[in-house]
C-alpha cells in the first residue's frame, strides 16, 4: 500500500472514499428523491474505464477503502467488470451501498470479484409500509437478497435504516430484532436534508438519534462500543448478541472532526464534504488532451486543501444542498 498522501489543511487524513457509478436507481425512496426525477444524459456520465482510473489514483496516493454507491449501483451496466478491477487493487476495505433488490442474483458474484462488505438498506418491514417508502421497491425481493448476501460470506453486512416519524419509527424495535436474528450490524441515520422534496415535511419528520436509543433501550440495554468504527457512526452493543447497532446523527452529532472520506459523484465531480458544495471537476481533467495520471494525482491532492473545516445542517429540514442523494453517493 503507497504511503498516504492526502492530508488537508486541518490534519485530517483522508483514506476513504466513496465512488457513486450511476445517479439512477430501480426505487424512488422519499427522502432520496422526487418522485419525478431526472437523470444525467450519458455523455455527463463518467465511464466505468474512467471511474477506475480514478479509484486507481486515489489508491496510488495512500487509499485504504472505496465503497461504491450511487443510486443505485446494481443497475449501472457491466457494474461487475468494475468490481472485479477495483478487487485487484489490494484494498484493506472494500464495500458497495445497496438498495438490495438484485443481491439475490448478484450477492455472489460481487463476492467472488473481490467486494468485501455491503451495506443494505430497508427501512421497513412490512411490504407495504415498504412500497410506501421508496415508492416502487418490493420487500421480498431484497429480503432475499439479505439471505443470499449472507449465504456468500462477506466480511461485514450491515442493515442501513432511514428513521422518520410517524412513518417506520415505530418498527425500530422490529428492525433490531431482524439484525439479530439474521447477524448483521444495523445502523441508524438521521434524515438529512439533502435536495428538495415535497412528499414530506423533513423537520416534523427528523427523529434524532437520541430518540431511537430511547426507543430500543426499553427492550435491550445498548453499551457503547468500545472499537472505532472510523466513520460517523457510533455503535453499541447489547450483551446477547454479536449484531451492534449504529447511529449516524449528523443534526445531534458533529463528526466532522475526525472525518476521512471524500466523494466523487458520477460526474466526477470531487466532493470535499457532504454538507457542502466544496467540489472539484476530475472529468475535466480525465477527458482533458492528454489525459496524464500524474494530472490526475495532482488535482486529487490539491484538491485537499479545499475540504471545509465542517458541515451545518439545521434541524428544520431546510435545505442547503441542492445535490439529491443519490448524486452525491450516500
Ligand atoms: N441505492 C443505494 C441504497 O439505497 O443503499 C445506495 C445509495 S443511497 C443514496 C445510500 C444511503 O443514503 C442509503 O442508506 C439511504 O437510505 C441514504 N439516504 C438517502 N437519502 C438520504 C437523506 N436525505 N438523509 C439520510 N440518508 C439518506
Ligand atoms: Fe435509490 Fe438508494 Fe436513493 Fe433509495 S436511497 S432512491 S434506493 S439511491
Amino acid at each position: 500500500m503507497s504511503q498516504n498522501k492526502l492530508t488537508d489543511r486541518f490534519g485530517r487524513t483522508v483514506n476513504y472514499v466513496r465512488l457513486s457509478v450511476t445517479d439512477r436507481c430501480d426505487f424512488r425512496c422519499v427522502y432520496c428523491m422526487a418522485e419525478d426525477m431526472t437523470f444525467l444524459p450519458r455523455q455527463q456520465v463518467l465511464t466505468l474505464e474512467e471511474i477506475a482510473r480514478v479509484a486507481r489514483s486515489f489508491v496510488d496516493l495512500g487509499t485504504e477503502k472505496i465503497r461504491l454507491t450511487g443510486g443505485e449501483p446494481m443497475v449501472r451496466k457491466d457494474i461487475l467488470e468494475l468490481v472485479k478491477e477495483i478487487g485487484t487493487y489490494g484494498l484493506r476495505d472494500f464495500a458497495m451501498t445497496t438498495n438490495g433488490s438484485q443481491l439475490a442474483t448478484m450477492a455472489e458474484p460481487l463476492r467472488k470479484a473481490g467486494m468485501h462488505r455491503l451495506n443494505i438498506s430497508l427501512d421497513s418491514l412490512d411490504p407495504e409500509k415498504f412500497r410506501n417508502i421508496t415508492r416502487t421497491g418490493k420487500l421480498s425481493q431484497v429480503l432475499d437478497g439479505i439471505d443470499a448476501a449472507r449465504e456468500a460470506g462477506f466480511r461485514g453486512i450491515k442493515i442501513n435504516t432511514v428513521v422518520m416519524k410517524g412513518r417506520n419509527d415505530e418498527e425500530v424495535p422490529e428492525l433490531v430484532e431482524f439484525a439479530r436474528k439474521k447477524q448483521v450490524d444495523i445502523t441508524f441515520i438521521e434524515e438529512m436534508p439533502l435536495g428538495e422534496i415535497s412528499e414530506h415535511d423533513r423537520g416534523l419528520a427528523l427523529c434524532t438519534s437520541e430518540e431511537v436509543r430511547d426507543i430500543i433501550r426499553k427492550h435491550h440495554e445498548l453499551v457503547p462500543a468500545t472499537e472505532d468504527s472510523g466513520g460517523p457512526a457510533r455503535y453499541y452493543r447489547m450483551e446477547d448478541s454479536e449484531t451492534r447497532v449504529g447511529f449516524i446523527s449528523p443534526h445531534s452529532h458533529n463528526f466532522c472532526s475526525t472525518c476521512n472520506r471524500v466523494r466523487v459523484t458520477v460526474e466526477g465531480r470531487l466532493l470535499l464534504c457532504l454538507g457542502n458544495e466544496h467540489s472539484v471537476d476530475l472529468r475535466r481533467v480525465l477527458r482533458g488532451n492528454p489525459v496524464t495520471d500524474d494530472k490526475l494525482r495532482e488535482t486529487i491532492i490539491n484538491a485537499m486543501d479545499l475540504k471545509p473545516e465542517r458541515h451545518h445542517f439545521s434541524a428544520n429540514g431546510d435545505v442547503q444542498i441542492l445535490r439529491f442523494m443519490n448524486m452525491t453517493g450516500g
